[in-house]
């Protein structure tokens, strides 16, 4: 049993570790999910329990909703609730439109924007038990602007800013706040094979991408400090799409 749980989908690098080991120094016991790095997982899970707070990791896929159901039960049963969920996981699959298969199209909805869905089902289900939690969606500042090569992925991101904005309607009443951060362009794994990183920068009024410790600075004001917002999106994008 946990006084206090965070658990962060695809927590065990980039952006989703670095939301982990910032609720874990606010108290809150974390466990991370992730989908086949076990090695990254299991080095994540070493550094948060050194924080002083409980630490585990669940393997399972975001976007096979038997999956989440059966591991977030076990998640429930062994801490007996969830405070926060950051619903992170995601994955990119980018291709010009016109070339892009349905392969691309639903691994990119599925994983980015479905599991969301699968995920956050029968976590309310405890926050309103519990009379309390807060969601955070990992976005994307191409959910509001779009990209090139990139329907799959900003139409996934659009339907979160969606999901965040319906859901903080539905559930405040139930003392849930669910919120959504917008990164721009981040340093992670996700990022490292881009290509024009120089004409990008000239877009960015700060002229520098953004590390994932600037993002769950963010997903900790949203979760933990914010005690009366609800249904936003923080952009977080070094003034990108000003
Ligand atoms: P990353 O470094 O590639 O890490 C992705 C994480 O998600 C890993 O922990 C991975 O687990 C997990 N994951 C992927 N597919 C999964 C699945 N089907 N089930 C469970 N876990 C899964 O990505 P990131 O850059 O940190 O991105 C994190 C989130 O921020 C994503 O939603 C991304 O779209 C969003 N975002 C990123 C940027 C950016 O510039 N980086 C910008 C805007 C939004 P494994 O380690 O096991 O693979």
């Amino acid at each position: 049993m946990s006084e206090k749980l965070a658990l962060v989908t695809g927590g065990s690098r980039g952006i989703g570790k670095a939301c982990a080991l910032e609720l874990a120094k606010c108290g809150y016991d974390i466990v991370i999910n992730y989908a086949g790095n076990t090695e990254a997982a299991n080095k994540t899970v070493e550094e948060i329990k050194a924080l002083g707070v409980e630490a585990e990791a669940f393997k399972f896929d975001v976007s096979n909703q038997a999956e989440v159901e059966e591991n977030i039960a076990k998640i429930i049963e062994k801490y007996g609730r969830i405070d926060i969920l950051v619903n992170n996981a995601g994955i990119t699959r980018d291709d010009l439109f016109i070339r892009m298969g349905e392969d691309k199209w639903s691994a990119v909805i599925n994983t980015n924007l479905n599991s969301a869905f699968y995920v956050s089902k029968p976590v309310v289900k405890i926050m309103m038990k519990q009379r309390s939690g807060a969601i955070v969606n990992m976005s994307s500042v191409v959910g509001v602007s779009g990209n090139i090569g990139q329907a799959n992925y900003s139409s996934a991101k659009a339907g979160l800013i969606g999901f965040t904005k319906s859901l903080a309607k539905e559930l405040g009443a139930r003392n849930i706040r669910v919120n959504a951060v917008a990164p721009g362009f981040i340093a992670t794994d996700m990022t490292k094979d881009l290509a024009n990183t120089e004409e990008m920068m000239k877009l960015i009024p700060l002229k520098r991408m953004g590390a994932p410790e600037d993002i769950a600075k963010a997903v900790k004001f949203l979760a933990v400090d914010s005690s009366y917002v609800t249904g936003q999106v923080l952009e977080v994008d070094g003034g990108l799409i000003i």
